[in-house]
């Protein structure tokens, strides 16, 4: 069988434990298929980017001994790959061009659920606009390798944009090409984008892509129950001690890692990670804390 998996991180801030979860668990998992696994940097937004950092994910992965397969790719230098599929979209009306503000969505639209004004009024103008995948009524279910299966009607979030009034591709059009011109078959991600799950589908099926199979890990939350993100201040991984942490996102991970890997180099202990690698053992929960159980 073909495995080729991949991490896909945002230079939005740096990578934290919640980040290193992720990158961990679609690395064994790859590992455990002798499948390839890939790095893509997804710096698609340059206005929400910070500095230096998408520079020290790599140097970060390394110094976890996460090594990835073949170059390291940057959705910056890709856009040319996403247009002629922005073009495809609009031409089988699949996608419409929108003008609206965010104030105007607001003011009109229940819980920002577009109101598809724009597909009955198209806007007179063509620049400015937002491209929006017109969802209507379309019903989405898969099977996720970790939380089971899940059903989605569009039209309860809405027609999402795929390209933004600010000029930019969205991470929904970007990661579903991608992940489709890599290759890609298994997607190995943090809990929170399950719900963005179905978009994906929904892009893959109008544009004839197969759908790679999706496993959700849980995410990890501070004491308050809050997701680890940057907007929560979760710390910036060091690179200095890898292996107390790398222990710790096993244990996150439901491995259940016998406590002499602590005294194991950090390849053995990812050696033994791989060999004993088992995604079943994954409870299939969204979130839950992280304890100090070590
Ligand atoms: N770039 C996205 C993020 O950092 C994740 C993409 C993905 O794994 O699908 O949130
Ligand atoms: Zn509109």
């Amino acid at each position: 069988m073909t495995y080729i998996g991949r991490f896909a991180p945002s230079p939005t801030g740096p990578l934290h434990f919640g980040s290193l979860l992720a990158a961990l668990a679609s690395f064994l998992d790859a590992r455990a298929h002798e499948g390839e696994w890939l790095l893509r940097i997804e710096d698609l937004d340059p206005p929400r980017e910070q500095p230096d950092v998408k520079e020290q994910f790599p140097l970060l992965l390394e110094s976890y001994g996460l090594y990835w397969d073949g170059e390291l790719s940057f959705q910056s230098e890709r856009l040319e790959l996403y247009a002629p599929v922005l073009q495809e979209l609009l031409e089988a009306h699949h996608a419409y061009p929108c003008s609206c503000s965010r104030k105007e969505i607001l003011s009109r639209c229940d819980n920002l659920v577009y109101d598809q004004h724009c597909l009955m009024h198209p806007p007179a103008q063509d620049d400015n606009v937002a491209i929006r995948i017109n969802s209507n009524g379309t019903l989405i279910s898969f099977r996720d390798i970790i939380q089971g299966p899940h059903a989605y009607n569009l039209s309860s979030t809405g027609d999402f944009v795929v390209f933004r009034r600010d000029g930019f591709y969205s991470y929904q059009l970007a990661v579903t090409i991608d992940d489709y011109l890599q290759g890609i078959t298994h997607i190995v991600r943090g809990s929170d984008l399950l719900d963005e799950t179905a978009k994906q589908i929904h892009l893959q099926q109008l544009l004839g892509y197969p759908t790679p199979a999706y496993a959700h890990i849980p995410v990890a939350a501070n004491a308050e129950g809050q997701k680890l993100s940057k907007q929560t201040f979760a710390p910036a991984l060091e690179t200095t001690d890898p292996i107390p942490v790398l222990f710790k996102a096993l244990q996150f991970l439901d491995q259940e890692p016998p406590r002499e890997l602590l005294y194991a180099s950090r390849d053995e202990l990812l050696e033994w990670a791989i060999a004993n690698w088992d995604i079943r053992k994954i409870k299939p929960t969204l979130s839950k804390p992280l304890l100090n159980e070590s």
